[in-house]
Formats: C-alpha cells, sequence, structure tokens
C-alpha cells in the first residue's frame, strides 16, 4: 500500500465524464497523457482491461506485471505490464491503497454460479466489455477480453491461497492516477452487480479525468 497524493487539479484536465454504475468507458490514451479514476462514492469497482492503441493483441497481463513488482496487489509505483512484456502505464498516485489483480470481471455465470440460477439474466462485466471491445473494433471477440484490473477492489488471498472478496478499504472521492508509458486504449467496465455485498448491493459512478503530459 503506497498512498499518495496527486499535484494535479481538475480545472488543469483536458477530458472529464462520470460513468454511471453498469455503463462501460472506452478511450483512448496518449503516451504521456495522465488517468485519473475517481471512486465517487466509495467502493465502487472498476472492472478494467488496457490495451496497446496500435496492436490490440499486446495487452494487459497480470502475471507479467505481479511479476515485475513482485506484489499481488496494484499501488503507487506499479507498472502494468503486456503480454509481451512491455511496460503499459504507471501508478502515479493512489488515494486507496490497493486494487485487485486476481479477482476477475463478474459474468452471468459467475454470478449464477456465486449467489442463484435466477440472477442469470443479470447484466455483468463481461457484457460491457464485450460491447466495448466491438465498439472499437468490430473483429474482436471474447477471446480478446483477458487480465482486468479491479481498481478501488479489496481482494485478499488467504494463507492457504484462497481469495476472499473483503469489505472495500475505498471511500468516497479516492482515486487512481496513471500516466500512460505507450499509446493504450482503456475499456472500463463499471460494475452493475447488485448481488455484491462489498458494494453495499449498491454500485455507484466513476469519474475519469485526462491530463495532457
Ligand atoms: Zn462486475
Amino acid at each position: 500500500m503506497n498512498i499518495l497524493s496527486s499535484p494535479r487539479v481538475e480545472a488543469d484536465a483536458i477530458y472529464s465524464k462520470v460513468v454511471p454504475a453498469g455503463d462501460f468507458w472506452l478511450h483512448r490514451i496518449q503516451r504521456g497523457q495522465t488517468l485519473r479514476m475517481v471512486d465517487l462514492e466509495g467502493n465502487q469497482a472498476a472492472d478494467t482491461l488496457f490495451y496497446d492503441a496500435s496492436d490490440p493483441l499486446n495487452r494487459y497481463s497480470a502475471c507479467d506485471t505481479i511479476q515485475r513488482q513482485g506484489a499481488l496487489y496494484l499501488t503507487t509505483g506499479s507498472v502494468l505490464m503486456s503480454t509481451r512484456a512491455q511496460a503499459l502505464l504507471e501508478i502515479v498516485a493512489d488515494t486507496c491503497g490497493r486494487h485487485d489483480t486476481l479477482g476477475g470481471a463478474c459474468s452471468r455465470e459467475s454470478n449464477t454460479m456465486r449467489y442463484c440460477h435466477s440472477k442469470e439474466h443479470m447484466h455483468a462485466c463481461r457484457d460491457s466489455f464485450l460491447s466495448a471491445i466491438q465498439q472499437w473494433d468490430a473483429a474482436m471477440n471474447k477471446r480478446d477480453i483477458t487480465c482486468n484490473i479491479n481498481f478501488f477492489m479489496n481482494v485478499p488471498v488467504t494463507p492457504e491461497g484462497k481469495l476472499t472478496f473483503a469489505d472495500g478499504i475505498s471511500a468516497a472521492g479516492r482515486y487512481v492516477e496513471l500516466t500512460a508509458l505507450r499509446d493504450v486504449m482503456c475499456v472500463v467496465s463499471n460494475c452493475p452487480q447488485l448481488n455484491n455485498p462489498c458494494n453495499a448491493y449498491n454500485p455507484t459512478p466513476i469519474q475519469m479525468l485526462i491530463w495532457d503530459a
């Protein structure tokens, strides 16, 4: 956990958008630009994919990122690595302190397994990811959805190696900031999850801000 506030002020941002819970966000971030994601009401899960903007096969890799930094969770100083061992972005500020690399995104299948069969129809992050990548390139499909980051999610690993979806440690107004080290496409599914006690069954909006280098 490496809590660090940012010197950037909102008035200087070149872009600002509030993404409602359950919606997705697809945006290109140029090398040198900085993206801030703000957890507006606290303990929201911002499920995120990153791709090299010029080569979608070169994409965020959880294993390469974990290996490179020697830690399971992301915070200030973490460098997000791609499947081709290239640095995509670096976390340059973080007022939450913990972001999950392992939990994955919710799907209709996982909702059915984790909660009950009657949840099968509910919209899930994997549906949002699919809509977003097809908006980018209609040729992309399910196979292009690989590892994701769950910003603001607290998913501790027990000594036995089990994942636990614990109460969040984020709060209203906490944020994470990433500077792009190459041109990247960012896909965020602002989780629609209505079954999860960690957000008090109440998914909330997040804000996206971008600053030029
Ligand atoms: Zn989700």
